[in-house]
């Protein structure tokens, strides 16, 4: 239920068009974003579920029921979405989580919306609890409830939404509550790219951008994007700039290993940002475990950004444990680093 003084329903301005953004990530971002199934890459289990959704849904003439995603950032949560509601023949509406402040923000989102719109909320898993709530019945019933003046004159008001699909983005589906998990009709898990499946993510945005890349240099930068679509393209784009300023214009695997050591990024795709983290886990503290707060006191980096974007591929490429007093470095991590574990140091006593 919504507070709401004598306007019940505010403007927000946290609804931005599906292209919206100037910067050079975001409109490289929108130019290299598949616009149908087909040009998408990889994810062959949840294209085709969708799809199949997708064709029952326009059979019945009815609209896609609502959708949540999940998976680490960048893996292609925000293009699939626009995918669905293209394959659908309408509109993306994009928020999320942290910009939808009060109540009345997604009342008055869900009471702009058309029929069948689609409304996409990223890290739907950071709603304040008075916003999600207005979801349940906005998702089950297609209707908000307005608390109309204060005290005891106070009366409740239903107002009807148009019949929308929502779709939640989330890196941490346990983030989620039970209530609004239970409402998602489909609810698909994104996953790590193979490397041939970023290799030719990596042509295809070479194709598009114009970029002259050898096929060996494909394969090795696709070795290095962590399996990430996003980071496979923002390693394109800065081997361009080493290839046109320092070499002859063509990306070559000689080009891919200066410019992947030029920006300090390991053979298996760890940043300066994943060595701190881990570097920092084993030296400091011994490798573990030790709590995500004091972690993030010792290197200086934002909570969320360690558990969204830092950990997913550590853990996934076996580097990191989570355990229930911390997180823990593994062996295969002190390996990686060049480093002896407590283990291995206690043996050498
Ligand atoms: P997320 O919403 O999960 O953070 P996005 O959908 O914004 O990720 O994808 C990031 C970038 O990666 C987009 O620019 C898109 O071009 C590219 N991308 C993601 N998934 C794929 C895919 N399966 N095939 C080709 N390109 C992809």
């Amino acid at each position: 239920m919504i507070e709401e003084e004598n306007n019940p329903i505010k403007s927000v301005g946290s609804v931005v068009g599906a292209q919206a953004g100037t910067d050079e990530a975001t409109v490289f971002e929108n130019k290299l974003r598949p616009k149908d199934f087909d040009s998408y890459i990889g994810q062959g289990e949840v294209k085709q579920n969708l799809s199949v959704f997708v064709r029952a849904a326009r059979k019945r003439s009815e609209t896609l029921d609502h959708t949540i995603f999940y998976g680490p950032p960048g893996l292609g949560k925000t293009t699939l979405s626009m995918i669905l509601a293209s394959e659908m023949g309408t509109e993306l509406r994009i928020t999320s989580g942290p910009a939808l402040e009060k109540p009345g923000d997604l009342a008055s989102i869900l009471s702009n919306l058309k029929e069948g719109d689609f409304l996409f909320i990223d890290e739907i898993h950071r709603l304040r609890m008075p916003v999600e709530e207005i979801l349940y019945t906005a998702m089950e019933d297609f209707a908000i409830d307005l608390v109309i003046g204060k005290g005891p004159s106070a009366r409740t008001m239903r107002i009807n939404v148009p019949r929308f699909t929502l779709v939640g983005a989330t890196t941490l589906m346990s983030r989620l509550s039970n209530p609004l998990r239970d409402r998602f009709g489909h609810v698909e898990k994104l996953r790590y790219y193979e490397p041939d499946e970023i290799q030719s993510i990596i042509v295809r945005s070479a194709e598009i951008l114009d970029i002259a890349i050898d096929e060996g240099a494909a394969k090795l930068l696709a070795k290095s994007a962590r399996a990430t679509p996003r980071i496979a393209n923002r390693l394109l784009r800065r081997m361009r700039d080493f290839a046109e300023i320092l070499h002859e214009g063509v990306i070559t695997e000689k080009v891919v290993r200066e410019g992947l050591a030029s920006l300090s990024v390991d053979k298996n795709g760890l940043d300066f940002a994943d060595q701190e983290y881990l570097r920092t886990i084993c030296e400091k503290f011994s490798g573990g475990p030790v709590g995500l707060s004091t972690i993030s006191a010792a290197i200086g980096e934002d909570e969320h950004t360690i558990e969204d974007m830092i950990e997913p591929f550590l853990i996934r490429e076996g580097f990191l444990t989570r355990t229930p007093r911390g997180r823990q470095v593994t062996d295969r991590g002190f390996q990686h680093l060049g480093l002896a574990s407590a283990d291995d140091q206690l043996r050498l006593v």
